[in-house]
Parts: C-alpha cells; structure tokens; sequence
C-alpha cells in the first residue's frame, strides 16, 4: 500500500511537470518535421540513410510526449459505461497485425456475462496495449498470450493477461510503472507508468506475478461501479 502511494505522488508531479513539457516540445517538434520534410524532398537520394534516422527519432520523440500528454490530462475524464470485454476485443484486433508478424497468438477466455463498468473506454484501451505490447515484445520468437476475464466475488472484473516471456526477476518487479525505467535498448520506460496511472484513476490496481522462463501475468481488478467521490 505505502509502494502504491508513493508511486502515485511521483506520478502527481510528473504530470504536472509533463503538461508544460509536453506542449512546449509539440510546436516546435511540427515545424522541425515540416521542414525536414521539406529537405527530404531535395536530398533523399544521397542521404537516405540519415532522413532514415531522423524519422525514427522524431517518432520517438512523438511517443514519448503522447505518453506525457496523457498522464497531463486533466483529471476530469469522461466516463461512462462500457462493457469491458467489448474493448478488449477491440484492442486485440488493433494488435492482430503485430501479434502475426511476431508469430503470437491469442487465447481468450472471457467469462459469461460481465457486467458493464464505468470507464474511459480510450484510456482503458491504452492500459490494454501497452501491457499486450510488452506481452509480444518479450516473446521474441513468438508464443501465447492467455487474456482470461471474469467478475470477482467483490464485485470486480478481474483482467489477466499472460505471456510465455522470459520473466521478471523479484527485485525488478516493484520499478515496473517508474519513469523511464527500461530495459530494452528502444523502450521509453512510460508504458506502464501510464498504466499504472490510468487503472488509479479508474479506482482499480495491478498485480504482477512472474517466474523467471515461464512468463509474466499482469492482473488488473476494475470495479464494477466507480464510488461515490
Ligand atoms: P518499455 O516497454 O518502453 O520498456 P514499459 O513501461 O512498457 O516500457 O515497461 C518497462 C519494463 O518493464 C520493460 O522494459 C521490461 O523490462 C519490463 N516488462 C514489462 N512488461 C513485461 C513482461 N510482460 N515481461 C517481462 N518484462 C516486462
Ligand atoms: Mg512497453
């Protein structure tokens, strides 16, 4: 609990901070792609490899601030009843395309009946790819990701998702959902702070088991009715 807390001051700030940051970079990141592209146009041909490059960072750049756009959003979100399963089919949908390319499928279980939930179905999307996506990128040559749902008797949907990835050693799970805390040579580090952020909001939380070459499962409890704030 104190862990929880701890983490969503640091996420408080950060947000704040992201708000400013984040706007200040989008202009001036339009004009540089503006005029890149304009240059592209006269020198692609003997400079192909650096127009390359600079794509690639400045789409990285790109995600970087979506991610901080995100957890800048004021805080007043629109909520409303959505059936979660319907999202979750939406989201696996969206992955499809990469889940082949990286020779990952999908296993669904979802359970009879569950209930609608209050939620910001686009920010519950969001919390969905990005732990699907770490699902596929830890399976390098490919595997099974078991998404099983079902309502708890609390009065909750429980969401696991599980990959057949390489795992998460003991001491690395509690920096999942920090600030740029990656471990790949592309990542961000914001996926899952972002996630983290998200599923508080929704009222709900997140539990990570993991076992080091059997794989990772991430379960998220929403409630079924946002409380009375
Ligand atoms: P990124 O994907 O950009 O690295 P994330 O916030 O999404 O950032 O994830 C942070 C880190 O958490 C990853 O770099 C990885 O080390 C670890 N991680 C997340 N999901 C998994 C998973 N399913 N299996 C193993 N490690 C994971
Ligand atoms: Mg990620």
């Amino acid at each position: 609990m104190e862990e929880q807390l701890r983490k969503s001051d640091t996420l408080n700030v950060i947000g704040q901070l992201a708000a400013g940051i984040a706007h200040e970079i989008r202009n001036p990141m339009t004009a540089l792609k503006g005029f890149i592209q304009l240059l592209e146009d006269s020198f692609k041909e003997e400079h192909s490899m650096y127009f390359s490059v600079i794509t690639t960072e400045l789409n990285r750049i790109d995600s970087i601030i979506n991610e901080f756009l995100i957890l800048a959003k004021p805080q007043a979100v629109m909520f409303v009843e959505k059936d979660v399963a319907k999202i979750m089919q939406e989201t696996v949908d969206l992955l499809s395309a990469q889940a082949v390319l990286h020779n990952v499928q999908f296993n669904m279980v979802l359970g009879n009946e569950i209930p609608s939930i209050y939620c910001e179905p686009n920010q519950l999307k969001k919390v969905f790819i990005n732990i699907i996506k770490n699902a596929i990128e830890v399976m390098p040559t490919g595997g099974i990701i078991t998404i099983i749902m079902k309502e708890t008797d609390d009065h909750k949907v429980h969401i696991s998702i599980r990959d057949e990835g390489s795992g998460i050693p003991d001491e690395k799970l509690k920096r999942l959902g920090e600030p740029f805390y990656t471990t790949k040579e592309r990542g961000t580090g914001l996926g899952l702070m972002v996630t983290y952020k998200i599923v508080e909001e929704h009222e709900g939380n997140i539990q990570v088991e993991s076992e080091l070459g059997v794989g990772t499962t991430f379960n998220i409890y929403l409630p079924l009715k946002k409380g009375n704030k």
